[in-house]
């Protein structure tokens, strides 16, 4: 496997040593009480039991009673997009406010512990190319651009009567023959593609199918991943929720099953014999909408498919299916992603395995686990501090507010309560 693109971000180049912490490394090991991390150019040099020494030229911080853990990913998210926005309101904005509003979202999703996302259909490169120039706070970002579906399939906003629901932008790509399906992950690839996405089944949000109709096949599922591998091995992923169109997707040889709600016993071995990740987005898919901020037909699918989700998310998880962390925020509220660790954990998941699944998992199939996703010697000090003990009150991280620090690229951009006030004179914080 070909380590991808790892999205650069500034660095401080001040050493940082923080002693007294529990460290959670984000591979699963037992968390490590009165720890240390030392950070040097942005990287982690040391990482391990706190030791007697002192690291010279080091600000040096004590943070006893704190956990540290690897800054969060959220695989799934769509940044250009805002559920409490409305539909109304969204077909109504013009650009900038559009491109402000994903700004915000960015330093907000950030601010709530993930310092990196994949988005998987809206945001375009300018965003990820001012996050790695420093001139825009937002998590490091692997991005789909568009989503591919069939005419009338998942992300066909037209009505019935030819109008457009939502307008139809470059977030949304349809694709009808192998012949265009080849053309439009060649475009997006040149656009800068990191990931490509495509709906084998239709969705829960789109007007004129159901998660239970298929959309892009198996076969054209593996003229992407073809054409990804011509490139820089760009992984393809699937919304995929129905069971038939998860087994499509499978086949055709997706790297993560995006959803999965309905995913049955043949879909789970077949994802374990493969190691094919699911991204469960449970904060969307258990979350019921405000019937006043969305059209009646999907409110009406929403209720259904929770309780599909709930029910075969929970065997796949118990089966031991690997999961990468994803909430489709966009489809449900920006800011608050790590909500997703106590959904996974009430699903099944012990909360150690939830932090990996936000961690290294999510690293691992983005393939920058060379790079990112545990406290690893020589890794991007990409890393999350609070006061919480995560195995005991993992729903707690849900808030932003307790999400006390974030250090991205070794430069503090969050700290709540003063915790790093040496550290923050270094750092990317404005006020
Ligand atoms: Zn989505």
């Amino acid at each position: 496997m070909t380590t991808a693109r790892i999205p650069q971000v500034p660095t401080n180049e001040t050493p940082l040593r923080i002693v007294g912490a529990t460290i959670i490394d984000g591979t699963g090991k037992e968390p490590l009480p009165n720890g240390e991390v030392v950070i040097i150019d942005g990287k982690i040099d040391y990482v391990g039991p706190r030791r007697d020494t002192t690291v010279e030229g080091a600000t040096e911080v004590d943070l006893t009673g704190k956990t540290i853990m690897p800054g969060f990913f959220d695989v799934h998210v769509h940044m250009g997009m805002g559920i409490e926005t409305g539909f109304a309101t969204m077909a109504a904005q013009f650009a900038e406010e559009r491109h402000y509003a994903a700004a915000e979202t960015m330093r907000d999703t950030l601010m709530a512990g993930v310092t990196t996302i994949r988005d998987l259909g809206g945001l375009t490169p300018g965003f990820r190319n001012l996050v790695t120039k420093g001139k825009l706070l937002g998590p490091r970002a692997h991005l789909a651009i568009s989503v591919i579906s069939p005419t009338g399939g998942h992300v066909d906003f037209h009505l019935a009567n030819g109008n457009q629901m939502v307008p139809m932008d470059e977030g949304f790509r349809i694709v009808d023959t192998d012949d265009e399906m080849r053309v439009a992950v060649r475009e997006l690839i040149r656009t800068g593609a990191d990931v490509i996405k495509v709906c084998t089944t239709g969705g829960v949000s789109s007007p004129s199918d159901t998660p239970h109709d298929l959309g892009v096949p198996a076969h054209q599922v593996g003229i992407a991943v073809e054409e990804g591998n011509r490139r820089q091995g760009q992984p393809v992923t699937a919304h995929a929720q129905g069971s038939a169109g998860i087994l499509e997707a499978i086949h055709g040889g997706v790297a993560s099953v995006e959803h999965g709600y309905e995913i049955d016993d043949e879909g789970i071995a077949l994802m374990i014999e493969k190691g094919t990740y699911l991204v469960p987005t449970l904060s969307s898919a258990l979350r019921v909408p405000d019937p006043k901020l969305v059209p009646p037909f999907l409110y009406a699918k929403k209720v259904v498919w929770s309780d599909i989700a709930r029910k075969h998310v929970a065997k796949a998880i118990q089966a031991g299916v690997k999961v990468a962390l994803g909430t489709d925020a966009g489809v449900c509220p920006h800011g608050t992603n790590l909500t997703e660790l106590g959904h996974m954990v009430s699903l099944g998941m012990a909360p150690i395995d939830a932090i990996t699944a936000g961690t290294l998992n999510a690293a691992k199939l983005m393939h920058v686990d060379d790079a990112l996703g545990s406290l690893e010697q020589g890794k991007l000090a990409d890393l999350v501090i609070t006061d919480v003990d995560p195995l005991a009150e993992i729903d707690r991280l849900a808030e932003p507010s307790e999400i006390k620090v974030v250090i991205q690229g070794g430069r503090v951009v969050k700290d709540l309560d003063d915790a790093m006030p040496v550290a923050r004179a270094h750092s990317a914080l404005a006020s």
